[in-house]
């Protein structure tokens, strides 16, 4: 069957009092946005506490469905059939017709549940349950009533329209992107971060990214595959900037100067220190990383409290309780999982001690960072300064 409308259902308790406008502005916004890179023409209304998608003429419905899951605020969407009210004669008939397209198998049991938000119309929801359920029945025998557990729920809405609908595909949720503030997400070509990042989107956060690199030590390949990941990542955050960093003077610095057990540690501080530059110039919010404690040798409590020590604004690191194979599972879903197991070199493998510490002390650390001091403030300004900044958008 073909659809002329989506009806789309957004969390009820998320909208409470005067936070409703802000969440609506956003999540009309985030569905027009997302609809613009699917074939068809689609003209999104709000109306009555929902959301409508009119498709106008030959559209593409996978495409729609796939780009609708994306948006964040949505926790379901129903392709539904819209007809004019005429009556409750026309309603069992269009519903009638409803069931006999949908299903060619009746062997079902079913039940109707209607809402009247048209307090014109003469039936109210239970008399409309009965006489479309009964109608049903008659028509087609194979039916049977279950109001407790149907195999099949037949949704009506009387509006001003009247809306039949038994599918609800399930959405995304969370919060559309655009409610909460900004934040900048370090990401590196790796399962993580991507994870960590379109997480942060779902509670309404606006993205923008940086991504250090080490040319020649990383190859033009290995950014590209951080642009494609920022990619996949932009069909549920939106379009954001990614800065790229060119990291290798300083990740020399730090080598040549600094005990090689505390490599990963220091190089890790200056991330997190460029990254914050680049996020107060951007008014963000706060940064986020995909780090998981324990996962490697810096990812530890110990490690951790000396990476953030360097942070002045909140660090977001949503996968921190994760196991692996949890954030594989969710890259999988997102769709980043097999771009980012490509085999490119990582800018932080490369200067990598054989036995870094586990549990630095932040003290010793600071100490170490002193041998820098000469040159590192300047480094730090013009691998700031130098920064490539690329636009990405959703395909
Ligand atoms: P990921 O899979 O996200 O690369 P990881 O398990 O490889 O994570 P680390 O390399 O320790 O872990 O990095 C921890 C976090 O630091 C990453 O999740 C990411 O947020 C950030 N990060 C690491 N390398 C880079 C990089 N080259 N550019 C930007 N951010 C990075
Ligand atoms: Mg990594």
């Amino acid at each position: 069957m073909e659809f002329s409308h989506f009806l789309i259902k957004y969390g009820e308790i998320a909208v409470k009092g005067k936070n409703r406008n802000v969440f609506e502005d956003a999540l009309g916004r985030q569905i027009r946005i997302a609809l613009k890179r699917v074939d068809g023409s689609f003209v999104v209304e709000k109306k009555t506490g929902r959301f409508y998608v009119h498709c106008q003429g030959e559209y593409d419905y996978d495409g729609a469905v796939e780009a609708l899951q994306k948006v964040f605020g949505i926790v379901g969407i129903c392709p539904v059939y819209v007809f004019d009210d005429e009556g409750i004669e026309s309603l069992k008939e269009h519903t009638c017709d409803f069931v006999d397209r949908m299903y060619s198998d009746k062997d079902f049991t079913f039940k109707v549940q209607a809402r009247r938000g048209n307090k014109r119309f003469p039936l109210n929801s239970m008399e409309i349950n009965a006489d479309v359920g009964e109608a049903l029945l008659m028509r087609f025998p194979e039916l049977r009533v279950d109001v407790h557990k149907p195999d099949v729920t037949i949704y009506i809405e009387v509006r001003e329209a009247i809306y039949v609908y038994s599918t609800i595909i399930p959405g995304a949720g969370g919060m559309p992107v655009g409610t909460a503030g900004k934040a900048m997400l370090l990401l590196s070509g790796g399962i993580d971060s991507p994870v960590a990042g379109v997480r942060i989107a779902k509670r309404g956060a606006y993205l923008e990214a940086v991504y250090f690199h080490a040319p020649p030590y990383t190859s033009e390949r290995a950014k590209e595959k951080v642009v494609d990941l920022a990619r996949i990542m932009s069909a549920y955050t939106g379009g954001f900037k990614l800065h790229v960093v060119n990291f290798t003077d300083i990740q020399m610095e730090i080598y040549e100067k600094c005990p090689h057990e505390e490599l990963t540690i220091i190089m890790r501080r200056y991330m997190m220190r460029i990254a914050e530059a680049f996020a107060q110039k951007s008014d963000c919010l706060g940064l986020v990383t995909g780090e998981s404690i324990g996962q490697v040798a810096s990812q530890t409590m110990h490690s951790l409290r000396a990476t953030n020590e360097v942070c002045t604004l909140p660090v977001y690191r949503p996968l921190i309780g994760f196991d692996k194979q949890e954030i594989i599972d969710e890259a999988e879903k997102i769709g980043t999982f097999e771009t980012s197991i490509l085999p490119y070199e990582d800018c932080c493998t490369i200067f990598v001690a054989k036995h870094p510490v586990t549990k630095p002390d932040p003290a010793v650390i600071r100490e170490s960072e002193k041998k820098l001091a000469d040159v590192i403030d300047e480094m730090v300004r013009e691998a700031v300064d130098t920064a490539e900044e690329i636009r990405i958008s959703p395909q």
